[in-house]
């Protein structure tokens, strides 16, 4: 896809370091700029997409650009090792040499494998396990981090998705929004994160919106928070200006 001529663009959403408040990296977020609706969301045009192969140029676009993109920053700012996460779907994981096609895109981009979080979300993991396990094998033997998303809203149980040795895994956001704005509600999310840690992943929390969350999630330890609280997600361009503007 010309990257002039294509109707898509990605937003770029922050991901915060708990502990810190600092910026650990980027969501990459697809966008499609219809010329007469305007605004598409993803949750409109990706179950559509993913139907047919067009998934496989589209997300191989996003992750080509979005990669590109957090390098170009990278370089900006040498002192500060910006992450980027992508949505991959399971037309995508489980094509053939997918793990290789990734490996060639850092390579000649010059970004550290450990840099990029592939999220696949817990339904494609469960559909054809086997394979799943065998794709997300090759792409950890290449360094490339793997989180699950959505985590909770699917049926698996954690002990199955265990065996994706995924990194990291991000709490879907209705079980934020249940918690409450002061997250009083938060026995659930509790019980998921200390699960997650025992298996040795990280969790980010995603959806957070207001201080509340952030507070009782910082309080059980969550590693990393994702959210309106923080940021929507943003053009580059308004990422180039945020970048500017921060100290570090
Ligand atoms: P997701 O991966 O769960 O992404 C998080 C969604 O939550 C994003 O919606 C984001 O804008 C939204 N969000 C983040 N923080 C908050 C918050 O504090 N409050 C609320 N109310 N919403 C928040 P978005 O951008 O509409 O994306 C929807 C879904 O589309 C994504 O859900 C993801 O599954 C899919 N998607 C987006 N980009 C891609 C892509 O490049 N490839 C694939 N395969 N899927 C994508
Ligand atoms: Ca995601
Ligand atoms: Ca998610
Ligand atoms: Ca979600």
């Amino acid at each position: 896809m010309n990257q002039d001529r294509t109707p898509f663009r990605i937003e770029y959403q922050p991901i915060i370091t708990m502990e810190t408040g600092q910026l650990d990296g980027f969501e990459a977020l697809v966008r499609w700029i219809h010329p007469e609706q305007g605004l598409i969301s993803p949750s409109e045009f990706i179950p559509l997409a993913e139907d047919t192969d067009l998934i496989l140029e589209l997300g191989e676009w996003v992750l080509k650009n979005a990669c590109r993109q957090v390098q170009q920053w990278r370089q900006n700012r040498p002192y500060q090792a910006l992450n980027i996460a992508v949505n991959i779907s399971g037309r995508q994981l489980l094509k053939p040499d997918f793990a290789c096609e990734v490996s060639e895109i850092l390579q000649d981009l010059g970004l550290n494998p450990s840099s990029l979080t592939l999220e696949i979300t817990e339904s494609i993991a469960l559909e054809s396990f086997q394979e799943t396990v065998g794709a997300l094998n090759q792409l950890r033997a290449n360094g490339i981090q793997i989180a699950i998303d959505d985590f909770g809203t699917g049926y698996s149980c954690l002990s199955r998705l265990h065996s994706f040795g995924a990194s990291s895994l991000k709490i879907d956001r209705a079980f934020i929004s249940q918690m409450g704005d002061t997250g009083e509600r938060s026995e659930i999310v509790e019980a998921i994160i200390a699960v997650a840690h025992s298996l040795k992943m990280r969790v980010v929390a995603e959806g957070i919106e207001t201080v509340g969350q952030l507070d009782r999630l910082r309080a059980l330890d969550c590693d990393w928070g994702q959210g309106y609280y923080f940021s929507r997600s943003l053009p580059s361009s308004a990422v180039d200006e945020l970048l500017k503007k921060a100290p570090n």
